[in-house]
C-alpha cells in the first residue's frame, strides 16, 4: 500500500533578462511587503495592544496598491505578495506557540531572495512552466525527472548568493513503504560527522575540507578588499560560491545517508542537540557542524513519517559520553581528546559509539515505556518537535540514568502513541 506525500523537486534555470529582471523585481516587492506588514503589525501591537491577522494585512497591501507611491507593487503577480503576507501569519503563529522567536525584518543583503507562486499564479502544462506576468517559460534544467503524471500545486523560485537561478515544484508523489526492523542510535560529532549504534562512523562529505581552507582563504581576501570597489564585489561572490558548494556537497551527502537510514531501520534515536553543542564544542567548525545537523534531522523526521518509521528525540541532559553503555557505571572525567577509554567492568569503548549506545538505549527506554507519553501535537515543518517533557519513568531499567535528568520526546509520523 502506498502512502500519499508532498515532495519538493529542486532545480536549476536560466532566466533570460527580462526574466531575470521580473524575478528581481518580485523579489523586491516581496520583502517590502514582508518588511511593511510586519511592522504594521509592530506597531499595532505596541501602541495599540491590537493583533492584526492575515486577512488585515491583506486588506492593507490592497490599499497599498492604490496609493501613487507604492503603485509599482502593481507590476508583479500579486500571488507571491499575499503569499509572503501568509508567510508572516505562519512567523506569528510559531511565535505565539513559543516555537520561534519573533520575526525579524528581512534585509536587501541577508534574507533569501525568493518568491512563491500557487497556482493561480503558474501554467504548466506539457512539462513546461510559465509564470504569471511572463510570456516565455521557464528554462528548466530537468536533473531528475518528476514522479510519472506529477503536476505542481506550489513553486518556488529563488535566487542563491552565488546568483544561481531554482524552481522548487512542490507535487504530490506516492511513497511505498518498505518494511524494516531494529534499532539505531546516533550520535553528532566533530570528528566524524555522525557516529550509528552500531559502530559505524560517516565522516564528512569528500572535500569538505579543502573547500574549507578555500572558503577561510576567500573571507580572508575578501576582508582586505576596500568597501564598494569592484574588487569586493568580486571577492564576495568568491566566497558566496564556496559556500554553495560546501553546503550542496552536504546536502546530497545528508540526503544519501538519511535515505539509507530510513531504509534499513525502523526505530531510530537521536539527540536533541540544542543544549548538548553548547557544552561540547566551542570550536571554530560549530556553526557548519550545527546547521548539518539541524538539516540532518529535518530530513529524517520527513522521511520517517513518509516511511512510517518511529523516530525518538530524546533530550540529552544525561552524561551520554561518560556512562558506561555495558555495565552503566559512571566514568569520572572525559575531556574531549579522550577517545577511547577502559571502564572498570572491562569493557573498552570508542567515545562516540558509546555515546551512541547510550542514545539508543535511553531512545529504547522511552518507547517501552509509552503509556507515559503523551502524543505530539504535531511535527511542523521547520523540524522542531512542539512538545518537550518530564518522563521520569522513561528511565526506568537504566539504572545509571536515575541520577541524570532527561526529558523526551517521541516523533511518530501519525501523531499516534508510539
Ligand atoms: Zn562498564
Amino acid at each position: 500500500m502506498s502512502r500519499a506525500v508532498k515532495r519538493a523537486f529542486k532545480y536549476r534555470f536560466y532566466p533570460t533578462d527580462v526574466q531575470a529582471a521580473q524575478l528581481s523585481r518580485t523579489f523586491g516587492c516581496v520583502r517590502l511587503v514582508y518588511n511593511m506588514a510586519l511592522q504594521a503589525r509592530t506597531e499595532a501591537w505596541t501602541q495599540r495592544q491590537e493583533r492584526i491577522n492575515y486577512n488585515a494585512t491583506s486588506a492593507l497591501l490592497t490599499a497599498w496598491k492604490k496609493t501613487d507611491d507604492l503603485a509599482f507593487l502593481n507590476e508583479v503577480s500579486c500571488v507571491p505578495l499575499q503569499q509572503a503576507l501568509r508567510h508572516l501569519q505562519t512567523a506569528y503563529t510559531n511565535f505565539w506557540a513559543r516555537r520561534a522567536k519573533h520575526p525579524t525584518y528581512k534585509s536587501k543583503r541577508r534574507s533569501r531572495r525568493s518568491a512563491e507562486y500557487t497556482a493561480s499564479a503558474f501554467r504548466w502544462r506539457d512539462g513546461t512552466l510559465t509564470l504569471a506576468k511572463m510570456a516565455e517559460p521557464l528554462d528548466i534544467v530537468w536533473s531528475r525527472p518528476l514522479p510519472d503524471g506529477a503536476s505542481p500545486s506550489t513553486v518556488t523560485v529563488s535566487q542563491d548568493a552565488a546568483g544561481r537561478w531554482f524552481v522548487s515544484l512542490l507535487c504530490d508523489d506516492a511513497i511505498t513503504p518498505i518494511p524494516a526492523t531494529g534499532a539505531v542510535g546516533i550520535d553528532a560529532g566533530l570528528d566524524s560527522l555522525l557516529t550509528l549504534s552500531t559502530g559505524e562512523k560517516i565522516t564528512n562529505p569528500r572535500h569538505e575540507r579543502a573547500d574549507r581552507q578555500r572558503l577561510t582563504r576567500a573571507q580572508r581576501d575578501l576582508a582586505r578588499k576596500q568597501k564598494g570597489s569592484a574588487n569586493r564585489t568580486k571577492a564576495r561572490i568568491k566566497v558566496a560560491r564556496i559556500h554553495a558548494r560546501i553546503a550542496d556537497r552536504r546536502r546530497d551527502h545528508l540526503h544519501q545517508l538519511t535515505t539509507r537510514l530510513v531504509r534499513e531501520t525502523q526505530a531510530i534515536v537521536i539527540e536533541d542537540l540544542a543544549v548538548a553543542n553548547m557544552v561540547k564544542n566551542h570550536r571554530l567548525a560549530r556553526a557548519i557542524s550545527d546547521a548539518a545537523w539541524r538539516q540532518f534531522r529535518t530530513m529524517l523526521e520527513y522521511k520517517a513519517a513518509w516511511h512510517g518509521r518511529d523516530l525518538t528525540v530524546v533530550d540529552r541532559w544525561f552524561p551520554s559520553t561518560r556512562l558506561c553503555s555495558a555495565c552503566g557505571a559512571l566514568a569520572q572525567k572525559m575531556p574531549l581528546d579522550v577517545r577511547e577509554w577502559t571502564c572498570p567492568c572491562g569493557a573498552v569503548h570508542d567515545r562516540d559509539v558509546n555515546a551512541a549506545r547510550n542514545i539508543l538505549a535511553a531512545g529504547l527506554a522511552v518507547t517501552a515505556c509509552g503509556d507515559d507519553i503523551r502524543p505530539q501535537r504535531g511535527t511542523s515543518r521547520t523540524g522542531q518537535s512542539s512538545t518537550k517533557q518530564e518522563n521520569p519513568r522513561a528511565t526506568k531499567g537504566i539504572p545509571a540514568l536515575r541520577a541524570g535528568k532527561m526529558s523526551t520526546s517521541v516523533l511518530t509520523p501519525s501523531g499516534r502513541r508510539p
